[in-house]
């Protein structure tokens, strides 16, 4: 019988569990804080809970968490963790240390299926969802990294901007984030949890009804032809149906929607594009980031030179849109989205394809099997 994974399972499970096993209903909670707050994945450990629970919660549950694969430490001070998860998938999340905060961008899925032509995960498609215990092992791994490194702190802001669109695996993440933001487990702010997505609109309004999280939108164009060329998202979900989502969005944040726009040299960076830019923003509390095209093999786009990434962001900032240039940490180590774990997988020298069929064949089968396996 396959094991559910302990982090798969949520509070309630938990107290559902501990009642049927003759224990009190809160020791639930108690579990669920070992695992979170104190990052103990060994139940053996489990000071509070009676030795014979203890066993029965180390034989019942699987509690591994993911390999890490490759550490790579950036001159920057970031580090990227590539993971390999149980199946042999690789996924990957980047640690970012800075003075006054430690974020960690999470992957949400192995590969993604959106296809945006700049992006190297869109390349892969879609191998499987993570699942909630794969997304929050990544926060429990940082942590580990940071005690290792004798660093005090621990991850306070996550940023869903590694591997996947988090939105097309909404249950999984919704489930994760709840995690993060209840202030008994990994108590984040909920100004410090922000799941960026390319535009599934009937998810992100679900996403605002649910949840109260910071929504980064992956923009990169505000013409409804080029959008869509770039990214296919926008021919189901139109520029004009995002904005209307977004007018409505409950936003968390002083600086309210963050708008990622990827500078790609001689397709979005003019100042034509940014005055539609400005009217697509209209009416919108945002902030812009501008993000220098990362390239990446099998791509000839390259990032807008300095001097027009400048006058870009004097148009929007005269206009008073705040667009800080943003460039992804990690570079030296192919920290930008996706690149680690799809040149791991080079190096491999796996067929990249009908390796990812083979695991999604694998993985619906047995989604239909079971919904509450970590398998
Ligand atoms: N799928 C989600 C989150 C993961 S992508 C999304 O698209 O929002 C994280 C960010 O990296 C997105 O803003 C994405 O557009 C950007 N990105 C993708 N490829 C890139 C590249 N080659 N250079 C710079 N940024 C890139
Ligand atoms: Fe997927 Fe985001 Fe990459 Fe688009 S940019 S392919 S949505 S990971």
């Amino acid at each position: 019988m396959t094991q559910v994974h302990a982090l798969n399972m949520s509070e309630a499970d938990w107290k559902n569990w501990c009642v049927a096993a003759g224990a009190k209903a809160f020791l639930g909670t108690q579990i669920m804080e070992w695992m979170t707050r104190k990052g103990c994945l060994d139940p053996l450990q489990f000071s509070n809970v009676s030795q014979s629970l203890r066993s029965k919660l180390a034989e019942e549950f699987a509690w591994h968490v993911p390999n890490i694969d490759t550490l790579l430490e950036s001159g920057d001070g970031s580090e990227k963790i590539l993971l390999k998860t149980h199946d042999n998938l690789f996924t990957e999340c980047v640690l970012m240390p800075s003075e006054n905060r430690v974020t960690l961008c999470v992957s949400s899925q192995v590969g993604c299926r959106m296809a945006c032509t700049f992006c190297q995960t869109g390349k892969m498609g879609l191998t499987r969802d993570l699942t909630r215990g794969e997304i929050i092992a990544q926060i429990i791994i940082a942590n580990r990294r940071l005690l290792e490194k004798g660093d005090a702190r621990r991850v306070t802001n996550i940023v869903f901007m590694g591997m996947g669109e988090p939105l097309d695996n909404f249950d999984e993440v919704v489930a994760a984030c709840s995690i993060m933001l209840d202030e008994r487990f990994f108590g984040l702010s909920k100004h410090r949890v922000t799941v960026s997505t390319s535009g599934l609109v009937p998810a992100i309004e679900k996403l605002g009804q649910l949840l109260p999280v910071s929504l980064a939108i992956s923009l990169h164009s505000a013409d409804e032809e080029q959008r869509s060329s770039m990214m296919p998202v926008n021919k189901k979900h139109s520029l004009a149906e995002l904005k209307q989502a977004l007018l409505s969005y409950p936003v968390q944040t002083r600086h309210g929607i963050t708008f990622e726009y990827v500078m790609i040299n001689g397709v979005n960076d003019s100042i034509q594009h940014a005055k539609k830019l400005v009217k697509f923003l209209h009416g919108l509390k945002a902030k812009v980031n501008l993000i220098p095209m990362n390239p990446h093999p099998g791509t000839e786009m390259v990032a807008t030179d300095p001097e027009r990434m400048r006058e870009f962001q004097k148009y929007l900032a005269d206009r008073s849109i705040p667009a800080p240039v943003r460039y992804s940490r990690g570079q030296d180590v192919s920290a930008a989205c996706g690149q680690l774990a799809s040149k791991r997988r080079t190096e491999l020298n796996l067929a990249p394809r009908a390796v990812a069929l083979a695991r999604r064949r694998e993985w619906l089968a047995k989604k239909s099997e079971s919904s509450s396996s970590c398998e």
